[in-house]
C-alpha cells in the first residue's frame, strides 16, 4: 500500500478551529455555549465497532487507498477510537428555525468534527463523525445514532452524488458494537437498537443558523467573523469582504439554493426538515434523517409523522420553505448590510431564477429542447395534474415516456399502454384515462415540433430521470437486514445506486414500484424524527 495514499498521509488544515472562536469552557454538560462558533469535545470511543460500508469513491476523493478503508485501523479512527494526528475534534455552535419558529441554540449535539482534510487535488474536505456520543449542544438527547438512520444517510447521501445532487457525503458507515435506546413512535415504547457511526464529509457543514444564533444574540462581531472566514475560504472569488461583497455572497447563497431545490424537484426527493439549522451554506443537502422519496406522484406527501399535521415540509413547499430560510439568513446579515432593498431584490431573485430553473429542468425531463412558454405552461400544469389524479411512480413514469416513439402513428391508446407500468392502479377511471390520452397526444405534437429523433430524446430524457433512486422500502429492507446480520443488500444498493440513469442487467428489483405491503409501514412510507 503505497504510503502518500495511507491514512497517515492524510493532511489536516483546521481553518474552522483555528480561526474562529472557541468555547474556552472545557465540559461536555449540556449548556448554553456563549460567544463562541465551537466547543472542544472528543467523540467517544468504541473499542467494539466494526465496518458496515465505506464509499470506495469518496476515500478515492480524500486520496485515501481504498484498502485501507478495510484496516482496523481505518474502523478505529472511524468510530472515535482513535485520532489522528492533525485532527482536533469540535463540535459547532448554531441555532435555527425549526417548523417555522424560532428554536435558540441547537448545535452539534450528536456530530463531531474531526478535521479538513486538503485532498491532493486540494480541496479542502471536513470530515465529521455523526452519532459519536454527547457534545455541550445534545440537550436532553445522548448524542447517538441508531443504524437504520445511519444506514439512510450513508446510502442516500452518496446515492444523491451519484445523482448529481449537491449534498454533503459519507465516507464509512461503523457500528458501534453498543445498543441505543429509543422511542421510535413518540408513543412511550422505547426499546433497545443498535448504535452506529457516519463519517460524513463537505467542504464545509455551516449552516444558516450559525449566522442566526449570533445575531439573535447582538453578537454580529461574531456574525461577521464567521461570514469573513466563509467568504474567505468558500466564496474566495468575491473578493475581500466588504458590505457589497456581503450582498454579492448573499445572491450566491440563493442562487445555490434555487439549484438545489430544483434538483431536489427533478429527482423526486423530499428532505423532510427543513430547518434554517438543516440548511447548507454551500446549497448542500445536509442532515439526512425523515427524508423520502415521492413514490406516486402526491406534491402534498412529507415523509415525515412530525410533519403530517401541517405539511410544512412536503414536496411541493419545498422551493417556497427554502425562500422562508432564505429570509431568516438575510436577517441575520442585514445588521453587517443594513441595506434591506438589496436583500429584499436577492430574495425575489430566487423565485425568479427557481421558476426558470423548473421549467428548464422539465423541459428536460420531458426531452424538450427549450421551454416554450405558449405550448409548455399549459403542457407542463396538465402534466403534474395528471400524475396526482391517477396515482402514478413518478421515477418511473418519466422512464417509460423516454420510450414513445413519436411516429406510431399516434395511436393514444398504445402510447398509454407505454406508461401504464407506472401506475399503481390496475384500472385507470375512462376520464382519467381520456385526461392522460389527451396530455399525451399534445405531448407527442410538442415533441415532433421540437425536432428530435426518438432515440436521442431517449438518451437525453434518461440522463436526467433516474431509474434507480433508493426508494423508501428498499433502504427499509436493507436496515431490516443488517439489523439481522447481513449487509449484502447494503452493499448492493450502494454498488446500483452509483449509476442511476444506465439500466443494469439482474438489477430489475431495485427499479420496481413500491409494494402494496409498503404504503403503510413504518420505515418505508412514514418515518419519525427519532433517529
Ligand atoms: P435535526 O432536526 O435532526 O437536524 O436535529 C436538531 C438538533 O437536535 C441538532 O442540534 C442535533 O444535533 C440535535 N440532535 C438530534 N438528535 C440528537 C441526539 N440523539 N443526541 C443529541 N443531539 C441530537
Ligand atoms: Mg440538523
Amino acid at each position: 500500500m503505497s504510503a502518500i495514499y495511507s491514512l497517515d498521509a492524510l493532511k489536516f488544515d483546521n481553518s474552522f478551529y483555528n480561526q474562529l472562536p472557541a468555547d474556552p469552557v472545557i465540559n461536555n454538560n449540556s449548556r448554553h455555549v456563549n460567544a463562541a462558533c465551537y466547543s472542544k469535545v472528543n467523540p467517544m470511543p468504541f473499542p467494539k465497532a466494526s465496518l458496515v460500508a465505506y464509499s470506495r469513491d469518496m476515500a478515492l476523493e480524500l486520496g485515501l487507498n481504498p484498502m485501507e478503508c478495510m484496516t482496523q485501523r481505518f474502523t478505529e479512527i472511524f468510530s472515535g477510537t482513535l485520532l489522528l494526528k492533525g485532527m482536533q475534534p469540535f463540535a459547532a455552535c448554531y441555532g435555527g428555525h425549526q417548523f417555522g419558529n424560532w428554536a435558540g441554540q441547537l448545535g452539534d449535539g450528536r456530530a463531531i468534527n474531526l478535521g479538513e482534510v486538503i485532498s491532493k487535488k486540494g480541496q479542502r474536505w471536513a470530515l465529521q463523525l455523526k452519532g459519536s456520543g454527547p457534545t455541550p449542544y445534545s440537550r436532553h438527547a445522548d448524542g447517538f445514532a441508531v443504524l437504520r438512520s445511519s444506514i439512510r444517510e450513508f446510502l442516500c447521501s452518496e446515492a444523491m452524488h451519484h445523482l448529481r445532487v449537491p449534498t454533503t457525503r459519507a465516507l464509512s458507515l461503523l457500528r458501534t458494537g453498543t445498543q441505543v435506546e429509543r422511542d421510535m413512535f413518540y408513543n412511550g415504547q422505547s426499546k433497545m437498537e443498535p448504535g452506529a457511526v457516519v463519517c460524513r464529509v463537505a467542504p464545509s457543514f455551516i449552516r444558516f443558523g450559525n449566522f442566526e444564533l449570533f445575531t439573535s444574540r447582538n453578537q454580529t462581531d461574531i456574525t461577521k467573523q464567521l461570514l469573513d472566514y466563509t467568504i474567505e475560504h468558500f466564496f474566495q472569488h468575491l473578493g475581500k469582504p466588504s458590505k457589497e461583497v456581503y450582498i454579492q455572497w448573499f445572491n450566491e447563497i440563493c442562487l445555490s439554493t434555487a439549484r438545489l431545490i430544483t434538483e431536489w424537484m427533478r429527482v423526486g426527493f423530499v428532505h423532510g426538515v427543513m430547518n434554517t439549522d438543516n440548511m447548507s451554506i454551500l446549497g448542500l443537502t445536509i442532515d439526512y434523517g425523515p427524508y423520502g422519496w415521492l413514490e406516486d406522484y402526491d406534491p402534498h406527501w412529507t415523509p415525515n409523522t412530525t410533519d403530517a399535521g401541517g405539511r410544512r415540509y412536503a414536496y411541493a413547499k419545498q422551493p417556497e420553505i427554502a425562500q422562508w430560510n432564505l429570509l431568516q439568513l438575510a436577517n441575520a446579515i442585514y445588521p453587517l448590510i443594513e441595506d434591506a432593498q438589496a436583500l429584499e431584490s436577492a430574495l425575489e431573485n430566487y423565485k425568479k431564477v427557481y421558476d426558470i430553473a423548473w421549467r428548464d429542468m422539465m423541459s428536460s425531463k420531458l426531452g424538450l429542447n427549450t421551454f416554450t412558454q405558449a405550448s409548455d405552461e399549459v403542457l407542463f400544469q396538465d402534466l403534474v395534474r395528471n400524475l396526482k389524479n391517477t396515482e402514478t411512480d413518478m421515477t418511473l413514469f418519466f422512464r417509460h415516456l423516454s420510450e414513445l416513439e413519436i411516429n406510431m402513428n399516434t395511436n393514444v391508446d398504445q402510447l398509454l399502454s407505454m406508461i401504464k407500468p407506472a401506475f399503481y392502479v390496475e384500472e385507470i377511471a375512462a376520464d382519467e384515462a381520456d385526461n392522460i390520452k389527451t396530455w399525451l397526444s399534445q405531448y407527442v405534437e410538442r415533441l415532433k415540433s421540437d425536432g428530435k429523433t426518438d432515440e436521442a430524446r431517449r438518451q437525453q430524457m434518461n440522463s436526467v430521470n433516474p431509474l434507480y433512486v433508493l426508494r423508501n422500502y428498499l433502504a427499509q429492507e436493507a436496515i431490516e437486514q443488517a439489523e439481522a446480520g447481513s449487509y449484502t443488500m447494503i452493499h448492493e444498493l450502494q454498488e446500483v445506486l452509483k449509476n442511476p440513469y444506465e439500466e443494469q442487467v439482474g438489477k430489475e428489483r431495485f427499479a420496481e414500484k413500491r409494494p402494496d405491503w409498503a404504503k403503510q409501514k413504518a420505515g418505508a412510507s412514514m418515518l419519525s424524527c427519532s433517529s
